[in-house]
């Protein structure tokens, strides 16, 4: 079965979360725990943990369809010992808040090196601030998300993810969510069932299907090994509708949350229907 969502707004609090989700006839979702551009919030308060899990139970959302997204600001492969120290205490920080909500995944961009360290010293950085944060928490799975490879953001290339997760300890608690768009743009093609088939060998061979833990689903408003991070909506892009009907239609994705992060959130209930109309 497919689980198809989009990333709602959590603004007023966590528990409107599931309820901006039904609103659109989502069966998956993701959102923010805090404030995603600032570094500090305070802690989630007990009326809403409780709020949230009797939201997201009333409308049918499990944790495992709920992905979790972390703040923009954090970067776990940071070349500084300051910027790095923050880094992973705001990701601590967020793993423990998913874990309050009985959350199972938190979702993040890997990290940047900046140009002030090796890409391989980054990913190493990287992995250990992954360890550190299992560490200190309980049944969330740290959740890679393939970037486009924008300026020094690592993770384009499905060995960069690999390498992570081979320095990662507790490789149960380490999983990866496909961007569509990211992936178009940092060089793997989509748009055929030709290429489609080619590039998810690839990860198959580099990765690994027992990894994927989501997918991000968007179209891409650049072209294909641009590396730029420009989402655009379902079929408008340089992507197309082919993608979007393999992926409805191949079992690999399949109970897990497929996440629309597309800009026009006025068409979301529009698109997760058009998505759905597309299983055969
Ligand atoms: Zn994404
Ligand atoms: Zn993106």
């Amino acid at each position: 079965m497919k689980y198809i969502g989009a990333h709602v707004s959590a603004s007023g609090g966590v528990e409107n979360a599931p309820l901006n989700a039904k609103e659109i006839g989502a069966k998956a979702f993701a959102l923010f725990t805090k404030n995603q551009k600032q570094w500090y919030a305070s802690p989630l308060t007990g009326n809403s943990i409780e709020a949230f899990k009797k939201n997201c139970s009333d409308n049918g959302f499990q944790p495992e369809m709920i992905l979790p997204h972390d703040s923009y600001l954090i970067n776990l492969g940071h070349p500084e010992t300051e910027g790095l120290d923050k880094s992973r205490e705001a990701f601590q920080d967020e793993m423990i808040r998913c874990q309050q909500l009985g959350l199972k995944m938190l979702n993040f961009h890997p990290g940047s090196h900046l140009n002030k360290i090796s890409p391989t010293e980054c990913l190493t950085r990287i992995a250990e601030s992954i360890n550190i944060a299992l560490d200190v928490t309980q049944g969330v799975t740290a959740v890679i998300e393939n970037t486009a490879g924008q300026g020094t953001n690592m993770g384009y290339a499905f060995d960069q993810i690999a390498e992570i997760i081979s320095q990662v300890e507790d490789k149960s608690r380490v999983g990866v969510c496909i961007d569509t768009c990211h992936t178009f743009t940092s060089g793997y093609d989509l748009r055929t069932k030709e290429v489609f088939d080619q590039t998810f060998l690839k990860f198959e061979e580099i990765v690994g299907w027992n990894y994927l833990r989501a997918i991000h689903l968007n179209d891409s408003k650049k072209e294909l090994a641009t590396r730029v991070d420009r989402h655009h909506s379902i079929g408008q892009g340089f992507i197309g509708m082919e993608l979007f009907e393999l992926i409805m239609n191949d079992s690999h994705f399949d109970n897990i949350p497929i996440i629309l992060e597309t800009p026009d959130d006025s068409i979301w209930a529009e698109e997760i229907s058009l998505l759905y109309s597309l299983i055969r």
